[in-house]
């Protein structure tokens, strides 16, 4: 059973890793050659778009996902399905309305799930009734290819906004009211092809810069994974899903609000490798291959440090009692997620203890909330 992978970074790497034990076989396509995945398996390069490459994966594999969203629906949908071809999971309605934050908070909407004010931008005058309407402070976020906060602007003023609109102008915007959110949070589910479905403890997570530097977990009271799971849950349905499925919310006055959905293994559950049953990894595998899930019992309070920028020296790290270092072998780049670190242990007091020791080896500014 081969299971072709579309996007070779970190979380592609991750995901043959936990498939390996399965006895499932991987072949993945990216176009660079220092893709994370291409030291675990074998990794085809060339251009995601490849009409070529994705009908030649789409006839080796059984099934076909993905670990990058930014990937082209036109190009999966053109190339990659048909009689004979692979079936793709999760779905590509799921991975279109990802791309793109407007179609994101209508279906937010139309599900009932709390979201953000929010108004398309397209224009100087579609600015300016946005600004009127949602109101300040707030955020201007291209529609599209946003990431890890790039493509993003906090708005104060009006002027702000004029600025703003000058920088990113061009592509389709949308405004957002500014959220003076406690705290972030996010849940990860897994549905299978047979509708088999599992959720994981909640996470709650502190970035900076827009970047995700540490996940705790399970966080939060249960209310609000009670509240996450069921929003999580009308998107599984809605999708008629297959794979793991992410939101992240915003907690404002103890309400989840939800800001976005990620159609795959995400960031925040990295630490189900060493801190649950099942990863979400081998979840996301089972899911697509409708093997049944497996359980997603925490075995411990887990916290999850992002290594960004620069790798620290090795073994500082793991002179840290109980830590699981993962390096995902990537080149050193400002703001560039290079690996992460996991700690499980019996109490919360103790992980936060020793996640703040593992912040101040990687991270002396960032504070654990
Ligand atoms: P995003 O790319 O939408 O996930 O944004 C990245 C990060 O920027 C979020 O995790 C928040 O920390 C922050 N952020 C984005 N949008 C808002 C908002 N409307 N209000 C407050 N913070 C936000």
């Amino acid at each position: 059973m081969t299971v072709g992978v579309i996007g070779g970074g970190q979380l592609g790497r991750m995901l043959a890793l936990a498939g390996y034990p399965l006895g499932l076989d991987f072949l993945f396509l990216d176009p660079s050659k220092e893709a994370p995945a291409a030291r675990v398996a074998p990794v085809v390069h060339g251009e995601f778009t490849d009409p070529q490459l994705l009908k030649w994966l789409s006839r080796e594999c059984q099934v076909l996902t993905f670990d990058w969203e930014n990937i082209s629906v036109e190009a999966l949908r053109r190339h990659a399905t048909g009689a004979r071809r692979a079936r793709i999971c999760p779905p590509v309605t799921a991975l279109a309305t990802a791309q793109d934050r407007v179609a994101e908070k209508r279906l937010f909407e139309r599900l009932g799930i709390p979201t953000t004010r929010w108004q398309a931008v397209g224009s100087r005058a579609t600015l300016e009734r946005a600004l009127r309407e949602v109101g300040l402070p707030g955020v201007l976020k291209t529609r599209r290819m946003g990431y890890d906060g790039k493509g993003q602007m906090r708005i104060r003023t009006h002027a702000d906004a004029l600025h703003a609109w000058e920088r990113l102008a061009n592509v389709p915007l949308i405004y957002e009211e500014w959220v003076p959110f406690e705290c972030e949070v996010s849940i990860i589910g897994a549905r299978s092809t047979r509708g088999q479905t599992v959720f994981y403890p909640l996470n709650g997570n502190a970035h900076a810069n827009g970047i995700l530097r540490v996940t705790r977990a399970p966080y939060g009271p249960s209310r609000w994974h009670r509240a996450a799971i069921g929003y999580l849950t009308r998107c599984l349905e809605h999708f008629g899903y297959a794979g793991v499925l992410t939101i992240e919310f915003f907690v404002r006055n103890g309400r989840l609000i939800a800001n976005e959905m990620a159609p795959r293994v995400h960031n925040s559950g990295h630490w189900t490798i060493e801190g649950c049953a099942t990863s979400q990894f081998e979840n996301h595998l089972r899911a697509i291959l409708g093997l049944p899930l497996g359980s997603t019992r925490p075995s411990g309070h887990s916290a999850m440090v992002n290594l960004i920028g620069q790798m620290p020296e090795r073994a500082r790290l793991l002179e840290v009692e109980g830590l699981h270092l993962h390096d995902y072998g990537k080149q050193p780049r400002p703001d560039r997620k290079l690996g992460h670190c996991t700690l499980v242990e019996p109490t919360a007091s103790r992980r936060d203890r020793l996640a703040r020791q593992v912040l101040a080896r990687v991270a002396p500014g960032v504070r654990l909330p």
